[in-house]
């Protein structure tokens, strides 16, 4: 199998599954518990904490783990509503549907939800938020690197431009697909809230983690034990916790071998396909982010595409398989863009990890080339 559907989740590291076995096998202690095995593994978690925290650039006290980002964001956007209806918020009309989903929850409770367009690049369109912000504005949430094309937001600058209308709006980033793939310093960014994904940085499922700046109020989602200083209740997941700091560890350790590596083969796979097939490339190719190809291709569906190709093998994904049940969150996100029905309906997403390899690029630009040429055929 040749797996290119990276930005969906990840293969765990062989440190990762060591560290999950051990953490399961040896020290499965509870650690809030009163005697010394607790305490060991309390402080396990939080030297996980100290690790990631250095890794993304903030304070440990700032950071606090989760069941991963859909969690993470929840957390934040439905824990700064406040019972103002004055109160505004902005969404990135690109968000993941764990965000884009509390928008349209937090519009149907009455507050002004403003939604900010993109540009044909993917990214969000800067000019126009600012346009929405004002005295008012509570919130604003735009993500990193968009799951569906990889377009990079400029964090730093949105916070900037954002904070001189407003210093007291609360700037919210999703990092799920920047984290490890490009350097990430949340103080240096400024943001209020930062997001971060095991999974999709071959660490395990079902743990993540969420930067809160110090002085920032959020309500827990979740009550109980008052773990996570009372801001996520519930036994740690210690296993995962700490290999997911140790999977952040080994990617941003070789995050600039792994860039080139995952540009070139990117760049192989464009090579490869461009003269035999027609071919629309999805944001900016030299300023998107590597590790995510949105293509669209004349006179196919992408999903007819996906599963001829599952069949031989090579796995490539329409879009956010977060999504899949619903009304595609791609669509939203391919059609914000501007593009037509033709070319969302024939849109796919190759994502890759530095595990993927020449070979198995090119092998599979062989049979992606084959294989659309075979459905236009079938079509016309
Ligand atoms: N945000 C983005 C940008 C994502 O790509 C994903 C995963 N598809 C999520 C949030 C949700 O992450 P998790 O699976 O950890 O809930």
């Amino acid at each position: 199998m040749i797996y290119l559907d990276n930005a969906a989740t990840t293969k765990p590291y062989d440190k990762v599954l060591e560290v999950l076995k051990a953490y399961n096998t040896h020290f499965y202690f509870n650690p809030s518990s009163a005697y010394l095995e607790g305490f060991e593994v309390k402080k396990a978690v939080n030297k996980a904490r100290e690790l990631l925290a250095s890794l993304l650039g903030c304070n440990k006290q700032e950071l606090y783990f989760t069941s991963g980002a859909t969690e993470a964001n929840n957390l934040f956007l439905q824990g700064v509503i406040t019972s103002n209806k004055k109160d505004e918020y902005i969404f990135n009309l690109g968000e993941h549907s764990s965000v884009y989903e509390v928008a349209n929850f937090i519009k149907s409770k009455g507050y002004t939800v403003h939604f900010a367009k993109l540009l044909p690049s993917g990214q969000v369109d800067l000019e126009y938020l600012k346009s929405l912000v004002n005295a008012n504005t509570k919130l604003v949430s735009v993500m990193h690197i968009s799951n569906e094309t990889g377009a990079i937001n400029d964090i730093k600058d949105i916070v900037r431009a954002v904070k001189s209308i407003n210093s007291k709006t609360l700037i919210h980033c999703d990092g799920v697909q920047a984290c490890g793939k490009i350097n990430v310093n949340i103080n240096n960014l400024g943001v209020d809230s930062y997001v971060v994904s095991s999974h999709k940085i071959h660490g395990p499922k079902g743990v993540g983690a969420i930067f809160v700046k110090e002085g920032v109020n959020i309500k827990p989602l979740i009550l109980g034990g008052g773990q996570e200083s009372g801001i996520r209740s519930g036994t740690e997941n210690v296993a995962g916790i700490i290999a997911f700091s140790e999977s952040a560890k080994l990617i941003i350790e070789n995050m600039d071998a792994n860039h080139k590596k995952v540009t070139a083969l990117k760049n192989l796979f464009l090579e490869n396909i461009k003269d035999k097939l027609s071919v629309k490339f999805n944001g900016l190719e030299d300023e998107n982010s590597p590790y995510i190809l949105s293509l669209s291709l004349a006179g196919i569906r992408g999903e007819t595409l996906v599963h001829l190709l599952q069949k031989r093998g090579v796995i490539v994904n329409t879009g956010s398989s977060c999504s899949s049940n619903a009304k595609r969150a791609g669509n939203r996100v391919l059609e914000a863009i501007g593009l037509n029905k033709e070319e969302v309906s024939g849109s796919i997403r190759i994502s890759f990890s530095e595990f993927n390899t020449e070979e198995e690029v090119i092998a599979s630009c062989k049979i992606f080339i084959e294989e659309v040429l075979g459905l236009i055929k079938k079509v016309s």
